[in-house]
């Protein structure tokens, strides 16, 4: 079978690495961090799908999308990925010029086999059927062994790490954005929190800062003060949780 090279293009590190990690167990791929370098890409290379982030830096995903079709010589299928959308807003983004439509925060085994279906590749190994998924509060163990199983466990738990590292960074901002009072940058900050916690299946940690995120939205001071304690505790925990051994234990 002829190898495909998909192009996956995505501004949100760990997004991108996740996304990475998955794909590469299947199909080569390459990954653009913005749509100008993904623009380059495309006219040095042949790619069999891409994946375009909506929201990127410089020029959106749809512009970007556009650009592709009319400046390259790409024509495979291009499929959006939004955080800021509703699974309704399938035709919209159809309609625009995608040829499908992927809503964040992915699920792992979902997004490989629509990957896959993409790429008209067989899948061997995902005939694992459990519809009822038991979410954990802490970590939805669904989201985790669909990682675990496409991946070996150190790399599952360096996303994992990363994630950690990078809730630490955005929490000390968060906390420093607060005693300045700009209530715009928390609320970014916390959907980025929000959006990675939702794709690794911290559900505590996505829980929160949803809520905190809508609390600075709302200028909601007291509630939002109280969410973002609430969100260090929960980071505390989580870090405590994901360094037990245990924990990724197959
Ligand atoms: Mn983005």
């Amino acid at each position: 079978m002829k190898t495909k090279t998909v192009l996956i293009v995505e501004d949100n590190n760990l997004n991108r690495k996740l996304y990475e990690s998955l794909i590469a167990q299947v199909t080569p791929c390459v990954s653009a961090k913005n749509g100008i370098q993904a623009l380059s890409y495309c006219l040095e290379s042949k790619f069999d799908l891409i994946l375009m982030d909506i929201q990127l830096p410089q020029i959106d995903g749809i512009t970007t999308m556009r650009r592709i079709r009319k400046e390259t010589p790409q024509n495979c299928p291009i499929i959006a990925i939004s955080a800021f959308a509703k699974p309704q807003d399938r035709a919209k983004f159809i309609n625009i010029g995608f040829d499908e439509f992927l809503l964040k925060p992915i699920k792992p085994k979902d997004f490989l086999l629509f990957i896959e279906n993409f790429l008209h590749e067989q899948c061997g190994n995902s005939s694992d059927q459990n519809p009822t998924n038991q979410a954990d509060l802490i970590l939805d163990r669904d989201t985790f062994s669909q990682l675990s199983k496409f991946n070996n466990t150190q790399a599952v738990k360096a996303v994992y790490d990363d994630f950690v590292l990078e809730m630490d960074t955005l929490t000390k901002l968060i906390h420093q954005l607060l005693q300045e009072g700009n209530l715009e940058e928390i609320a970014k900050n916390l959907h980025t929190i929000k959006g990675n916690s939702g794709t690794l299946g911290a559900n505590t940690i996505y829980k929160i800062s949803s809520e905190a995120e809508q609390f600075a939205l709302d200028h909601n001071w007291p509630q939002l003060e109280e969410a973002i304690q609430m969100l260090n505790c929960e980071k505390k925990i989580f870090e405590e949780y994901i360094k037990d051994e245990k924990t990724f234990e197959p």
